[in-house]
């Protein structure tokens, strides 16, 4: 592109410009949408409000605050109101609090939280960034002294101000979500005995139950205590002065400290007030460029709903990512319309990723069990998954350490559906490449091709990711047959063993039947024909290896994908329910 079609873009953009651009929230999605605003234009009057008294600042990095990984308050700021106003003449009015949206004369009304002070400011373009709150469920004795909650600055400064004064030894996280994990995490470096108190069976609901096994097996073995499927009931303070969590069940924990990580709501007072239309998941409604229900109103961020472009649905982010992006995207629309490339969201896909006590866990696309909901034309959308353990890196190199992964797909066309895996490296390495994939509408034959770096201390020739996408591709082209342990209840199938002996002392499926890889050719005969054979080993290579062979030989079989690994899993899953 030459130098004339930028001249014409830049004269557009400033054509286009409004004189007054508000923005309701300083943070994620508010600033990023600030600053590109004033980069878009040096002409347009920009002003945030912001109720809480800082702007900007990282919300991702509290729990590590809490945790004294980050030593530095000051390092959780990113700018503030007087960098904002030097490097971009942006006007940034912290503990001012927006009350009102009037539409009609394009008008807010703003408190100034420390003089009381109410006024009103005009605007030509409005764009709310106003976040989500935590959930603070109305349950008994939720307002008691020691029960928090993480979503700014102040509130790190009384948890951390809490552990210290009152020397808590104990404390109980509700909620196991990605919030609750952080906390957790960061609450034991501190030396402090936590439990995670989860209504669900599982932690990280994100992820498919058996994959959150893993994550469980973790946090037991970091002396994490869960206690899962346990609604919380209410709180009483008992008299050694520490605070009972009563739970739904019967039982009770008793913790010094109680951090609740319940999940968000969006924070949609003010739109619902001004009338904005909210969608069914209590979202603001938004078109692909931020644009509410009035075209003078975007919205960004953890308030808005949109689509889930892998499931079709509504859907809400409440991600860091999205948010950020977002907010550069109603810049764009709000200030550079004239561009000819215009910017526009292209959904989320839910893409995450958390740390827990050395464990990485991340996920992108849809779970199997939304797909087993999810319902076109009263059709299930047909999917079909695998489980692969490859080393993040060649296994030669030493530190190779073992990522536990899932591929959803669809067996019509291959289209990639989701991902999910857990592991100690090279977890999030693998699902950002899965995410960009699916957002390029890929396949598993593209996993196949993808050309990934690759020296021994980084990766392998073969890649994580190529692995998933051939074992995917060696279904859809016929190759492989494989089979799930869920399934081994309804199956006669025989179920073939075809690992070491040594391997198998330490423990196996009941009642199959082991003939070692390296053996099975000369002992084929031993098995039966008219019977299909599933082969399992350790992981699920060798076991592909066997069910090759005996489908060459004219055998029924199929290799349980996943291997032993999965049946560990599967089966405690089973066991608890
Ligand atoms: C502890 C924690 C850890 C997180 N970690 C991660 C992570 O690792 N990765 C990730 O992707 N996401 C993470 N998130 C989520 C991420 O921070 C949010 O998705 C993101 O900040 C949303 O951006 P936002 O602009 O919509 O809202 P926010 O960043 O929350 O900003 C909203 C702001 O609007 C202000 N506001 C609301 N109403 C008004 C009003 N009426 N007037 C004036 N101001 C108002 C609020 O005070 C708030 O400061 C984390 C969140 C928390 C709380």
């Amino acid at each position: 592109m030459n130098s004339a079609f930028y001249e014409f873009i830049n004269k557009e953009i400033s054509i286009m410009n409004p004189k007054r651009l508000l923005i309701v929230g300083g943070v994620a999605g508010g600033a990023s949408c600030a600053a590109r605003a004033r980069r878009l234009s040096e002409n347009v009057e920009i002003i945030v409000f912001e109720r809480g008294p800082y702007v900007s600042f990282a919300n991702c990095g509290l729990p590590y605050y809490v945790g004294n990984v980050i030593t530095k308050e000051r390092s959780l700021f990113m700018a503030s109101p007087q960098l904002f106003k030097k490097r971009f003449n942006i006007d940034v009015r912290t503990e001012n609090c927006v009350r009102r949206i009037d539409r009609e004369k394009k008008e807010l009304e703003v408190e100034n939280l420390k003089t009381g002070e109410l006024y009103h400011e005009r605007y030509d373009a409005l764009v709310l960034s106003p976040g989500a709150a935590s959930l603070r469920p109305n349950l008994e004795g939720i307002d008691l002294s020691g029960i928090f909650t993480l979503k700014t600055i102040p509130d790190t400064r009384k948890i951390i101000d809490w552990i210290t004064t009152e020397d808590v030894k104990r404390a109980a996280v509700v909620g196991g979500g990605f919030i609750g994990l952080e906390m957790a995490e960061n609450l034991k470096i501190r030396g402090i005995d936590v439990t995670i108190i989860e209504m669900l069976p599982q932690v990280m609901p994100s992820l498919d139950p058996e994959m959150a096994i893993l994550i469980h097996d973790h946090l037991a073995a970091k002396g994490v205590v869960l206690c899962l499927g346990s609604p919380v009931k209410g709180f009483k303070q008992n008299n050694a002065e520490t605070i009972d969590i009563m739970l739904e069940s019967g039982h009770k924990v008793s913790a010094d400290m109680v951090i609740l990580a319940m999940g968000v709501r969006p924070e949609i007072e003010l739109a619902q007030k001004a009338d904005l239309a909210i969608g069914d998941l209590g979202g603001i409604m938004v078109d692909d460029q931020l644009r509410t229900s009035d075209e003078s109103i975007w919205a960004v961020g953890d308030a808005v709903e949109v689509n889930n472009f892998v499931t079709g649905a509504q859907s809400l982010a409440l991600l860091a990512g999205p948010a950020n992006r977002q907010g550069r995207i109603a810049a764009d629309a709000i200030m550079a319309n004239g561009t000819p490339y215009p910017h526009r969201f292209r959904g989320t896909q839910a893409t995450s990723v958390c740390g827990v006590l050395g464990l990485t866990i991340a996920s992108t696309g849809t779970s199997e069990k939304i797909l087993k909901q999810l319902n076109h034309d009263g059709k299930l959308q047909p999917y079909e998954k695998v489980y692969l353990h490859p080393d993040h890196h060649s296994g030669y190199y030493p530190g190779a350490k073992t990522i536990t992964i899932k591929l959803l797909f669809s067996p019509q066309n291959g289209k990639i559906l989701g991902a999910q895996a857990v592991g100690v490296e090279g977890v999030e390495k693998r699902i950002d490449v899965i995410a960009m994939a699916i957002q390029q509408h890929g396949t598993v034959f593209d996993l196949e091709e993808a050309e990934l770096c690759y020296a021994p201390q980084y990766g392998a020739a073969k890649d994580p990711v190529n692995l998933a996408g051939m074992i995917a591709s060696n279904i859809l082209r016929g190759y492989a047959r494989i089979a799930h342990w869920e399934n081994l209840a309804e199956s006669d199938a025989l179920l073939l063993d075809v690992r070491e002996p040594k391997e198998v002392a330490k423990g196996c499926v009941e009642n199959a039947v082991n003939i070692p890889l390296g053996q099975l050719r000369e002992r084929i005969t031993e098995l039966p024909r008219d019977r299909e054979i599933w082969t399992y080993c350790f992981v699920g290579q060798r076991s592909y290896f066997a069910q090759r062979m005996l489908s060459l030989h004219g055998y029924t079989a199929r290799n349980v994908s996943g291997g032993f690994l999965m049946y560990k899993a599967v089966k405690k899953l089973l066991e608890t329910g």
